[in-house]
């Protein structure tokens, strides 16, 4: 039911696998992203009555269809996936490069948010977008990396960042900015870090970020701040991870002219000055998530540089609806995740 707390289920029936690709997992531990909330809002109107959230998930492999056994699959693996279920195979996307083919339009669904979720026992996701975790990583730390891991992780990719070279990040202080800031800087590359709460400046230090920035001082002292400390023209691209209206602004004003700006952020429009495109000769991009080949990239790359993950762990499902009012309420920093077993 929308607009209602999370109800437990007891004789939910353990799914089965239908489609080749198919793999049930035993849920271990599954996060919880603002796209649940908007679930639970009712933003998805076409759901069934019965609905489990999250698309974070991890677990155990119980059962797996043929195509999943013949992409090295076996049952007991260790997993984590992406939430894409059921691509169709044949569209343009589906035939593209393998790191777009979520981009399919016609795949069957979203585990968690058009399709049943990772918070429940048991839960289906697709083959073609898990990876088996290293025994060294833990299934809470792997969670989160399956959503806010892994649209960072493509969006810093997409800045092209050579080590030395210098990026923004505007909202650096969050779940996804901590993230992104320590896969630039674990990489080498430098990094402003822009977020306009204490908490998130204050995280946005303690993950590495070269020179960390309060949005409230507004544009143009940013760019006096920048200028002092790193000089001017340095920032070759630009990610937007906060939703704020004038966070695309702030993004287009502190990168060099001919950079990119890319847009992670999903508010209901995103707006700039036509200058920054037309006299700057900004490129502006979108970026959504990785595909599973950079999920497992990432996944190694957490693990050789030991990348931090901020959660905040709530044992079992009983305490799911716990999960919700943190989320809500603003307060918590870091990812919110559930161990189920
Ligand atoms: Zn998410
Ligand atoms: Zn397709």
């Amino acid at each position: 039911q929308f607009h209602k707390p999370y109800q437990i289920q007891d004789a939910y029936p353990r799914p089965e696998v239908v489609d080749g690709h198919d793999i049930v997992i035993r849920v271990a531990a599954a996060s919880f992203c603002h796209t649940d909330i908007m679930v639970l809002e009712g933003q998805f109107s076409s759901l069934p009555k019965q609905h489990a959230g999250s698309h974070e998930p991890t677990g155990t492999i119980v059962s797996l269809g043929a195509d999943a056994a013949a992409l090295g699959f076996k049952l007991g693996d260790r997993i984590a996936a992406l939430g894409w279920r059921g691509l169709c195979g044949e569209c343009v996307d589906c035939k593209g490069p393998v790191d777009k083919r979520y981009y399919c339009r016609f795949m069957k669904g979203y585990v968690g948010t058009t399709l049943p979720g990772a918070f429940s026992d048991f839960t289906v996701v697709d083959a073609r977008y898990a990876v088996v975790l290293p025994d060294t990583m833990s299934f809470v730390t792997a969670a989160p990396l399956t959503c806010a891991g892994a649209t960072v992780w493509r969006a810093v990719q997409s800045t092209k960042a050579q080590p030395g070279e210098w990026i923004g990040i505007v909202g650096s202080g969050g779940g996804l900015g901590h993230l992104a800031i320590q896969f630039a800087v674990k990489a080498g590359v430098n990094v402003v870090a822009v977020d306009a709460r204490e908490e998130g400046l204050e995280l946005s230090r303690e993950c590495g970020a070269q020179l960390v920035l309060d949005a409230r001082k507004g544009d143009e002292q940013l760019t006096v701040a920048i200028t002092e400390a790193i000089g001017d023209d340095k920032i070759k691209a630009t990610i937007v991870l906060s939703d704020h209206e004038t966070a695309c602004d702030t993004a287009c004003t502190i990168t060099r002219p001919h950079g990119t700006v890319i847009q992670v952020a999903q508010p209901q429009r995103v707006s700039f000055h036509f200058r920054a495109i037309i006299f700057k000769d900004l490129r502006f991009e979108g970026s959504l998530v990785s595909g599973q080949k950079e999920l497992e990239d990432m996944i190694h790359f957490v693990l050789e540089h030991k990348i931090r993950v901020k959660t905040n762990i709530y044992e079992n499902l009983d305490a799911v609806n716990l999960v919700v009012d943190a989320a809500r309420s603003g307060k918590v920093s870091g990812k919110l995740v559930v161990v189920l077993d």
